[in-house]
């Protein structure tokens, strides 16, 4: 290990800075400067830092790296993020096997969020998800054919005809491994477009100065040296926060550090009460079984056998959105319907993937079939799947406008420099419910806008001072982590924060419960501040990494709980047993939170219904 690190630095280390050609057509340099302080810390200078390796931070660098010098850093190797794990699809209105529009597309988006989507920007998701997946196409990626040798497309929830008639063949897809092919097919290409990656660096500060982004702050995983990046603009595409809870689909990865960092700096978090549960996790375990299965015809249904979809969804029926899923199970199961029935917190419901065939499944669903065989030691063609909801999606995270760039203190102003993209973001397209097959569609089409953008602004922009303390910050964290030992066991309060959010921050929620998050929370990020690092070591620290992981979920924890105890309504999927309806006079706003100190203030923006007035939501 010590020697890839050495073999990284002896490609980087004290190259000099190539000048920038900004003269003509806009083209520059792109040979990576490196310098290093007389403490040591190395600084690199870019155009562009692309925080992530996702589909959204790929596509933006792969854009950006066409104009200006580029760098990926990511805490994981870039085939390994969360992306791969995609299963079912990419949606976009293609109507390569029926009729399909783009404008049915963007209002099943906004009536999937419960209204809350912003619908220009909805609308631009519908519409250049064509565009955009065919680029996909045409950079090599294999989607399953249909047999006239067109991209073939399948059923999704809330995906719809004709403004919700009935549904509709939507979702593009590589089997079942649609995110994993996107990832590698965009990875290729950002290889062959020069753009240099920096693998298993963690960011830990963002450096923003008088409303302008001068760079960043990230600890190297193999050697434990702090490193500063300075450029010109920097994206953020740090992917989802799912592990925040107990039960979730989501990688180990997935601890929100991008909206951490900023919420830290001081900037707004937007819509963060909405965290999306999909109904189909492995019983137990959270491990996603693609709604590709109802999809392709599987059926959901309870102790006694019956189709229960049939009473909360009469027309889309298991084709609902997530949200009205997930709360079916969790009534079947409290009514006594569930597989065990006795209301403990294991109980489940079937998902019957056996009607679709033996062999429609391993030709369209491979990946699930062994995910039931390792993991329940079942065949999905003969026997139902143990299911039950599981932490997966956060709509909420760090406002940005269709350019990807991000919102900062003053309502409407951005700051300058500053992009986020992908699940991290809130464009606002997902309102209060994502539909499924829309999230490969916001990384696909707001990370190349963002790339776009970030191109052209770089052309004009300077390569902004950074203040001689830049580092002090993320430098004086570090240290005091490493100084300390003893403290509480950052296991035991990340174990607290995952029960308390399942249990008083989950699918249904009440005053009483989330109040008590609030205040536990609080406290664990009290207790926190306690926490020693017992391993000193420096290269591939994974003690480190994970109380900077851990700090980063106690905040957003704290942040999603606060909001959700003033969010007095049902939307989408933050449902309310004391506000059980959905209260347009009074809460069709997003909220925009910011964290100061130990408290989080709560603000709105309003909401764009410029296309479709809001109405009740029924499928
Ligand atoms: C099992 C599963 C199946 C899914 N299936 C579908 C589907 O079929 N269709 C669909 O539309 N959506 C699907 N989703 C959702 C979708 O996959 C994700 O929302 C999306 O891939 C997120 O992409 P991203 O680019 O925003 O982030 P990610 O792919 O999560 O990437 C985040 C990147 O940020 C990096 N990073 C994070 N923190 C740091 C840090 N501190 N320092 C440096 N780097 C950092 C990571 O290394 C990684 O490279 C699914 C999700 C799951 C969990």
């Amino acid at each position: 290990m010590k020697m890839i690190a050495d073999i990284f630095r002896a490609r980087n280390q004290y190259e000099r800075p190539a000048p920038f050609d900004n003269s003509g057509d806009g083209f520059y340099l792109k040979i990576g400067a490196v310098f290093q302080s007389r403490e040591g810390t190395l600084t690199h200078e870019f155009d562009v830092v692309v925080v992530g390796a996702g589909g959204a931070g790929l596509y933006c660098a792969l854009e950006a790296g066409q104009k200006a010098k580029t760098a990926v850093i990511s805490k994981l190797y870039p085939v390994r993020s969360h992306t791969g794990t995609a299963q079912g699809g990419i949606g976009a209105a293609l109507g390569n096997v029926e009729e399909d529009r783009p404008e049915w597309h963007a209002f099943d988006t906004v009536k999937g969020g419960d209204y809350l989507a912003d619908q220009k920007p909805a609308s631009l998701l519908a519409s250049e998800a064509v565009q955009a997946v065919y680029h996909l196409e045409n950079l090599g990626l294999p989607f399953n054919r249909t047999a006239d040798g067109r991209i073939d497309q399948r059923r999704f929830g809330g995906h719809t005809r004709n403004f919700g008639e009935a549904p509709v063949r939507r979702a593009c897809y590589a089997a079942d491994r649609t995110g994993h092919m996107i990832l590698q097919t965009l990875f290729q290409q950002c290889i062959k477009q020069d753009v240099e990656f920096f693998d298993e660096f963690h960011l830990v500060d963002v450096f923003i100065d008088e409303n302008r982004c001068r760079g960043l702050a990230a600890i190297e995983l193999s050697t434990g040296e702090l490193h500063v990046f300075r450029a010109k603009a920097v994206l953020l595409a740090t992917g989802g926060f799912g592990r925040m809870f107990r039960i979730t689909s989501n990688a180990y990865a997935s601890t929100g550090d991008g909206p951490a960092v900023l919420a830290r700096r001081g900037l707004p978090l937007e819509d963060m009460e909405f965290f999306q549960f999909h109904p189909t996790g492995i019983r137990g375990l959270g491990i996603l079984i693609t709604e590709a299965v109802r999809g392709e015809g599987g059926v959901l249904r309870n102790r006694n056998g019956e189709r229960f979809m049939e009473k909360y969804a009469p027309t889309l029926l298991d084709l609902a959105p997530r949200d009205m899923i997930s709360r079916a199970i969790l009534t079947e199961i409290a009514e006594g319907r569930g597989v065990k029935g006795d209301g403990s917190v294991d109980d489940y419901v079937l998902l019957d993937a056996s009607r679709l065939g033996k062999d429609v499944i391993a030709a369209k669903l491979p990946e699930i079939s062994d995910f039931c065989r390792t993991y329940l030691g079942l065949d999905p063609a003969a026997q139902p799947i143990p299911v039950q909801p599981t932490a997966h999606y956060a709509m909420g995270g760090i406002p940005t406008d269709d350019r990807g760039r991000v919102f900062g203190a003053a309502k409407g102003t951005v700051v300058d420099g500053l992009y986020a993209a992908g699940e991290c973001a809130c464009v606002s397209v997902h309102g209060a419910n994502r539909l499924g097959t829309n999230s490969l569609v916001d990384l696909v089409v707001f990370g190349r806008r963002a790339g776009i953008d970030i191109g052209e602004y770089v052309r004009h922009a300077d390569l902004p001072a950074l203040p001689g303390d830049a580092a002090d910050s993320a430098a004086g964290l570090i240290a005091r982590l490493r100084e300390k030992s003893g403290g509480p066991p950052p296991e035991t309060l990340r174990e607290k924060m995952r029960d308390l959010m399942m249990q008083k921050v989950g699918i249904y929620r009440k005053e009483r419960d989330m109040a008590e998050a609030v205040r536990a929370i609080a406290e664990l990020r009290g207790q926190y501040r306690d926490i020693g690092l017992l391993d000193k070591s420096r290269e591939y620290n994974t003690s480190l990494l994970e109380i900077l992981e851990l700090g980063n979920l106690l905040d957003l924890a704290y942040i999603t709980a606060a909001c959700s105890l003033r969010r007095r309504e049902s939307r989408g999927a933050h449902a309310r047993e004391d506000f059980p309806e959905r209260d347009d006079a009074n809460w069709l706003r997003h909220s925009l939170a910011r964290l100061t100190g130990d408290a989080v203030e709560i603000g709105d923006k309003p909401v764009d219904v410029s296309i479709w007035p809001p109405k009740p939501r029924k499928y």
